[in-house]
């Protein structure tokens, strides 16, 4: 068992394969070193010269790394990543073969865009699109068994100037947040000169062996079971969660995080989740841009380390039924360049009317906002997690801890906030407490749990990009602290002076959104009843969420911030529509063909089995001793022809579904026509447990959620 070998540590390998701001200051003269660092901090061009400078030395530190071909590497409408591959080949002028990159090829990509989601807005005439490169993030190099690949974080935008991606919208959110919490942060005469939000993203997932995917039609094209029942021994002992790590689970997470090392991802935590071959990582936090493209990179590296190692890593929401799902937890907050943390309650009363202007921002921003917040998890997969007593409701609300609940209630009635403790007492300002770090206090039901110096927003999805959850947090906090500035500087222009008018405007907004916060079970019936009698919205599928998409109050706040413009968003509401559509299309073409194809014919040949045995023992035993087998044989017989009728009507109301043009009344149409799938659902798994596992067609859960 022992282990001689000597382990490399991660700071041995740590961003080999990343040009970072380091390296770049090492391979560029200063002159242009300092133009870049320039033109990414004041978010202006970059000159073409400056440009081909850089250019040249990513080229010659690539190469250096074994790369033949670069790529704008970006993030499309698909929710996942897109690269087009180009070699460095060029000719020079005398004719000879060489490796070249350019200022311009570095900065600007022009892939043919055509047949990416655009919800409208580019018509075939005008369907080139632009990846732009984004200096924020930096470039990497992925490494494949046979050369290797220069890869450019880019935006994508349309030829008019619209964003086709996920990672634009982000951009212009930090942009917004960074503006609007400086304003604040200058009224407390605050050193910072820049301001971002921090992400660190729990990734939750499923391993099982490949040979176990490869026979399973619905794993691979919907990316969970759409049959199967739970093992008899499941997650019932709770004897997964934070258990020890079997030995090829741990082989593949060694894997992973050397992999991830060497791209810059700072991987800290690694343990086995509720169901049973579900597990966990997660990265130290970083920068929110910088955070969401290495959740994309490590989610692609964990698909192709498990496809090499046999495995098969799931990161859909719910992948079996029965069983925990997977989410992503979200843990965001915002920092300044001077690396304080906006969350965190300071050690003095001013540092903590500052906290408390921010914490109640934040929850004047989720209850604003929380119908955007809703959206930007709303997804087919997702819908199968959320509410099921496993993941937070749809119902989104903010869950603070008893003592800062006590603090703002205090607050709100104009009270200091009396405790036994020393670190309680009200020093200087008056009616601000002391408000010592308290992470202790957790509410694992909520969907926005405040964890002592950040937030969790623990509704997203396993296979979501954060990017849109984070987008619409920035920019609905963007909008509360430009909200919060505004009062502060009229109660200021009124009379009053700057902490007074502070602890107002901290009471007002605390007043006006706290019927968002609740400390309670989430899980429960009653918080559903409680919520809707709150006036909170509660949309439990995606279509209904999506809706909101095209609302005033949305399309104000994105325009506010500068976030997306309304053609944006209308063609965002398309978009996803589309690929909640498609998903449920996808799927009831799969009930029905396996139905059809797997399991009909399965019970149909044990029927036969059946069948030939009464016959048999009819004319042996006599009449009566066949009795108990015919009735199976009848019950069967039964199941054979609902199911038939059953996916034939599935087929036929996906056709109808498929038909209608009105994107509105296709959600509709789809949402019902996942309901109906169950019945399918319902017959197979009943089926079987009445056939002989030999004549069963696919891998059973117990095969693919017991072995590893
Ligand atoms: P737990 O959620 O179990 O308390 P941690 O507090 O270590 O675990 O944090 C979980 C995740 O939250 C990690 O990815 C961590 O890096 C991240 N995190 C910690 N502080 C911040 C912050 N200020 N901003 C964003 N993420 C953070
Ligand atoms: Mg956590």
């Amino acid at each position: 068992m022992s282990n001689e070998k000597k382990i490399q540590q991660a700071s041995e390998i740590f961003a080999i394969n990343v040009f970072d701001l380091e390296k770049m200051e090492r391979a560029l003269p200063q002159e242009a070193y300092e133009k870049l660092i320039n033109a990414i901090e004041s978010n202006e061009k970059l000159d073409i010269p400056t440009a081909n400078i850089a250019a040249t030395a990513m080229r010659d530190w690539a190469i250096s790394r074994n790369c033949t071909h670069y790529t704008h590497w970006f993030q499309p409408m698909t929710g996942y990543t897109a690269e087009k591959h180009d070699s460095f080949i060029s000719h020079s002028k005398s004719g000879e073969v060489i490796e070249s990159f350019s200022g311009k090829q570095l900065i600007q990509g022009e892939p043919d865009a055509s047949s990416f989601p655009s919800g409208g807005i580019r018509s075939t005439f005008e369907a080139r699109g632009y990846t732009i490169w984004d200096p924020t993030s930096p470039a990497f190099v992925i490494e494949y068994p046979h050369g290797n690949t220069l890869c450019i974080p880019s935006i994508f935008i349309s030829y008019t100037g619209e964003i086709l991606d996920k990672k634009a919208p982000l951009l212009r959110s930090v942009e917004a947040l960074n503006k609007a919490a400086l304003d604040i942060l200058k009224l407390f005469k605050s050193p910072a000169k820049k301001v971002f939000s921090t992400l660190g993203s729990e990734q939750e997932f499923f391993l099982i062996q490949r040979k176990f995917y490869e026979s399973r039609p619905d794993i691979i094209q919907t990316g969970r079971t759409l049959f199967g029942n739970p093992p008899g021994k499941h997650q019932q002992l709770e004897d997964q969660y934070f258990g020890n790590i079997c030995e090829k689970a741990f082989e593949f997470m060694t894997n992973v995080e050397t992999e991830a090392y060497k791209l810059g991802i700072p991987l800290k935590t690694r343990h086995n989740e509720v169901a049973p071959n579900q597990f966990e990582l997660a990265p130290i936090f970083e920068e929110a841009n910088v955070a969401v493209d290495h959740n994309q990179i490590l989610m692609d590296l964990m698909d192709r380390i498990a496809k090499r190692m046999d495995l098969a890593c799931l990161f859909h929401e719910k992948p079996f039924a029965g069983v925990n799902g997977s989410g992503k937890h979200n843990n965001w907050s915002m920092s300044t360049d001077k690396n304080e943390n906006l969350l965190e309650p300071g050690n003095t009363p001013q540092s903590n009317l500052q906290f408390l202007v921010f914490l109640v921002c934040a929850i004047k921003a989720v209850y604003d906002h929380s119908k955007e917040l809703r959206i930007s998890i709303a997804s087919a997969g997702n819908d199968h997690r959320l509410g099921a007593n496993e993941a937070p409701p749809a119902i989104i609300s903010v869950f603070l801890g008893e003592l800062l609940t006590r603090v703002l209630n205090d607050l709100e009635k104009g009270k200091i906030t009396e405790t036994t403790e020393k670190a309680w007492l009200s020093i200087g300002i008056d009616k601000i407490p002391t408000i010592p770090r308290d992470n202790t206090d957790r509410n694992r039901t909520s969907p926005f749990a405040f964890t002592g110096n950040k937030f969790e927003f623990r509704a997203v999805g396993s296979n979501q990009t954060p990017s849109t959850a984070i987008t619409v947090l920035n920019s609905a906090m963007a909008a509360a602290l430009i909200e919060a500035k505004e009062a502060i500087d009229k109660k200021m222009k009124n009379g009053s002076d700057f902490n007074s008018a502070a602890v107002d405007t901290i009471r007002e907004m605390y007043s006006a959104s706290k019927k968002v916060c609740f400390e309670g079970d989430n899980y429960s019936k009653e918080w559903e009843k409680e919520a809707e009698k709150r006036g909170l919205p509660n949309f439990k599928k995606t279509p209904d969420a999506l809706a909101a998409i095209i609302e005033k109050n949305t399309i104000e706040l994105f325009e506010k911030t500068k976030v997306y413009n309304k053609r944006e968003l209308e063609s965002r509401y398309i978009i996803n529509m589309h690929n909640y559509t498609k998903q449920i299309d996808i799927e009831a073409r799969v009930f029905y063909s396996m139905a059809m194809t797997r399991f009909l014919p399965a019970a149909i040949e044990y029927l036969n089995t059946l069948l030939t045995n009464i016959q048999l023992s009819e004319s042996v035993l006599g009449k009566e001793k066949s009795k108990e087998i015919k009735d199976l044989a009848l019950t069967i017989t039964d199941f054979c022809n609902k199911l038939k009728i059953e996916s034939e009507n599935i087929e036929t109301a996906r056709i109808k579904a498929e038909n209608i043009s009105d994107i509105k009344k296709s959600g509709e149409a789809y949402k019902n026509l996942l309901n109906e799938t169950q019945k399918i659902r319902d017959i197979v798994d009943m089926l079987e447990t009445l056939i002989p596992h030999s004549l069963w067609p696919v891998p059973k859960y117990r095969e693919m959620l017991l072995q590893l």
